[in-house]
C-alpha cells in the first residue's frame, strides 16, 4: 500500500522547517532585542510542532507528553546574546538538550506580520478597514490603526476581545462613545498611549496596563483597553501553526498556559 502522507505521518526536517518560518516571517530584517530564530537546536525530524505564547519548563513538559519535536514561541530565552548558562538559563538549556527538544522563537517579526502576526489577527479580528502601520518600537512599525464598523462603541470592542481572546479586560473610559479610529499593539506596548493621543486614536488596544496611563488617559480623554499580554499574543503563534499544518501536513498544537497579565 502506499504511504499517504497525513498529519499523523507527516515529517519535515528541521532545517526546512526552520529556513520556511525563517522566510515566511522576515526573521533576520528587524532589530530586536530577542534572539529570534532557532534558539536551541534539538532533533533532525520534526512531525509535530508545539506552539507557545511563553518558553517555559512547564510548557517544555507539556510539549514533550504530546510528542512535538519542535517547540515554536513568541516569548524565548535568550534576549540580547547569551550571558551565561547557569541558573535559570541552565535549567531550560538543559531541559532542551536532554529531551532534544528545538526551540524556535519569534518575538517582534511575530507581532507585525501582515497577515499571520498579532496585531494583524487583532485587526482582522475588530474588523478594522484602512489599516496604516502604528507603534513605532525602536524605528518599525509593530501594530495598526484602522477604522471600526460605523456603529462600533466601546463596549463592543472590549466585548469582542474578551470573547475572541477569552480574557479579562482592563478598560480606562476617558474618550468618545463612538469609535471611528483604533490602533492595536499587542504586549507590553502601554508606552505607545503617547502616539495614540498624538494620532487622535478613539481607542487604543494594547496587552498589559501600566499605573501611569492612567491620568495621561484621562487628561487626554482617551479610550485605552488592555486585553493582556498573554491573551494578545496568542493570534500569531496559533496563525503559524496553521499555516505550517497547511503548507506541511504536519501536526500543530497551541499549548495553551494563559497568564492573568
Ligand atoms: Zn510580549
Amino acid at each position: 500500500m502506499e504511504k499517504k502522507s497525513t498529519a499523523e505521518n507527516a515529517e519535515i526536517n528541521r532545517d526546512e522547517l526552520v529556513s520556511f518560518i525563517d522566510e515566511l516571517l522576515n526573521t533576520n530584517r528587524y532589530k530586536d532585542y530577542s534572539c529570534n530564530g532557532l534558539q536551541v537546536q534539538g532533533a533532525q525530524v520534526i512531525n509535530k510542532v508545539g506552539l507557545l505564547v511563553d518558553a517555559s519548563l512547564q510548557g517544555y513538559r507539556l510539549a514533550l507528553e504530546k510528542k512535538c519535536q519542535l517547540i515554536a514561541v513568541h516569548h524565548g530565552i535568550i534576549w540580547d546574546g547569551i550571558r551565561s548558562v547557569s541558573g535559570s538559563s541552565y535549567n531550560h538549556v538543559k531541559f532542551l538538550l536532554d529531551n532534544n527538544l528545538n526551540l524556535y522563537a519569534s518575538h517582534l517579526p511575530l507581532d507585525l506580520h501582515p497577515e499571520i502576526g498579532n496585531n494583524a489577527q487583532l485587526a482582522s479580528m475588530l474588523n478594522l478597514t484602512g489599516l496604516k502601520p502604528f507603534g513605532n518600537y525602536k524605528g518599525t512599525d509593530i501594530g495598526f490603526e484602522g477604522n471600526p464598523d460605523k456603529s462600533t462603541d466601546l463596549d463592543s470592542i472590549v466585548q469582542t476581545l474578551s470573547e475572541k481572546l477569552d480574557t479579562q479586560c482592563t478598560v480606562l473610559p476617558f474618550g468618545k462613545k463612538t469609535i471611528s479610529k483604533v490602533a492595536v499593539v499587542s504586549g507590553g506596548a502601554a508606552d505607545l498611549l503617547t502616539e495614540a493621543i498624538k494620532k487622535g486614536i478613539d481607542c487604543y488596544i494594547t496587552g498589559e496596563p501600566v499605573h501611569y496611563n492612567y491620568h495621561e488617559a484621562q487628561e487626554n480623554g482617551i479610550n485605552v483597553v488592555y486585553a493582556g499580554h498573554y491573551h494578545t499574543e496568542k493570534p500569531g503563534i496559533q496563525a503559524l501553526g496553521a499555516v505550517l499544518q497547511e503548507r506541511f501536513g504536519i501536526q500543530t498544537e497551541f499549548i495553551d498556559i494563559p497568564t492573568p497579565i
